[in-house]
């Protein structure tokens, strides 16, 4: 039987996978120490934990464990890499480069920034959302410190030609700092092969829990520097002061071994269901793939259907199918997506945009009966749109 409602908003976040939970489980009962707490055993078991996980999220990126800083999750990371990079290094420049389609999480802390003194440079996207490396070339300057671009976007999943950009930033000497927050579990991310010096993940996108997350910071060729953007007790090296919460980081890096572990045959079933999902969709009339279809991640897609005047598409169907039209943080708003209008989409087409993210929990059943839910509810609702009636006759004229 199916259980409704059918998520598919898995880019906002994911269940704990229960082998995640289990890992985890121990660390809040019997193996309560503090990993700072040297001086007996609840305290060494529980920094054995925390060794051991910074080890699996490491693996999973290319990085080696005296690179990852583990923080609150991927907006704590984000803040600490750019106000980080930006207060060690701001003698030598005050230019910025990031993009007009990174996560709120990067362009208001970019905004903070620049309301200090910093210049920005906010590059434009095509309409398949993706950024041109020449114009990133060319926007590089004497002054620039730092390049922030993301691996993959949250509402499209279109990838960024990362490697490239990392390329260009080793060639300029600017630090790249890479919001992986989407792309880490899903594709094989790595930052050496990518030339990146600081990205983020986060646990709750990767059948982790919420709240916590980690950022890598590149330690030779070359060494990152950042200034801390909390102070305590000097923890994690001195970048991210604070107790560590155990349970949290051994469950992300449980659910960072499994990712690699199974990514490669996940990533086939994931990407079969979403274009099985996607071309479903689009037999629908007046409908639209938002973004690069060849650079995108495998288990989202974004569609606008057109003509359905007055009305939320999303909300016909909100009891049974959990989706959103943008990012998690916009959608309550119900204003057009950023992203999409960056594309330029125009509001219409913005605000009936469906953003679905199947995951590792999705079936086939379910992306049967979403398919059917959503077509039903379009064809509904045109029968009620005067936008649909004037297309349809100006077809037929
Ligand atoms: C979810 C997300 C974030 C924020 O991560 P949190 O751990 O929820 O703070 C940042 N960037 C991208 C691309 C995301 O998808």
């Amino acid at each position: 039987m199916l259980q409704l409602p059918v998520y598919l908003d898995n880019n906002a976040t994911t269940a704990v996978d229960p082998r995640v939970l289990e890992v985890m489980l121990p660390y809040f009962t019997t193996q309560y120490g503090n990993a700072a707490s040297r001086s007996h055993s609840f305290g060494w078991v529980a920094e054995e934990a925390v060794d051991y996980a910074r080890e699996q999220v490491a693996g999973l990126i290319g990085a080696v464990k005296q690179e990852i800083v583990f923080t609150s999750g991927a907006t704590e990371a984000i803040n600490l890499a750019i106000k980080g990079v930006y207060e060690t290094y701001v003698a030598s420049g005050n230019h910025i480069i990031t993009c007009v389609t990174e996560h709120k999480a990067v362009i208001d802390t970019v905004k903070h920034l620049e309301k200090k003194g910093a210049q920005v440079t906010w590059l434009p996207v095509d309409a398949d959302g993706l950024i041109s490396p020449a114009a990133l070339e060319a926007a590089i300057t004497p002054k620039t410190i730092l390049i922030a671009i993301m691996y993959a976007n949250n509402e499209t999943g279109v990838i960024q030609p990362v490697k490239e950009i990392g390329n260009i930033a080793k060639k300029h000497n600017v630090i790249f700092f890479c919001d992986a927050t989407q792309a880490v579990g899903k594709i094989p991310v790595n930052v050496l092969g990518d030339n990146i010096d600081l990205l983020t993940l986060s646990a709750h996108k990767m059948y982790g829990p919420k709240g916590v997350g980690a950022l890598y910071v590149r330690r030779r060729d070359p060494r990152v520097r950042l200034a801390a953007q909390i102070d305590g007790g000097g923890h994690e090296r001195g970048m991210r002061s604070g107790t560590l919460n155990v349970p949290a980081i051994a469950g992300l890096g449980k659910a960072c071994e499994l990712c690699a572990r199974e990514m490669p045959e996940e990533a086939i079933r994931l990407r079969r269901l979403r274009d099985k999902l996607e071309q479903g969709l689009l037999q629908l009339e007046a409908s639209k793939l938002n973004g690069s279809v060849s650079h995108r991640l495998p288990q989202t897609t974004n569609i606008s259907l057109n003509y359905l005047e007055g009305q939320t598409l999303i909300m016909q169907f909100a009891k049974q199918i959990a989706l959103s039209s943008g990012s998690a943080c916009t959608s309550a708003s119900m204003e057009p997506s950023y992203v999409l209008k960056a594309m330029g989409l125009d509001d219409t087409l913005g605000r009936n945009a469906l953003r679905m993210g199947v995951g590792r929990f999705t079936t086939e059943e379910e992306i049967d009966f979403v398919i059917t839910t959503i077509t039903n509810a379009v064809i509904e609702m045109r029968k009620i749109s005067p936008q649909w009636e004037a297309f349809k006759s100006g077809v037929t004229q």
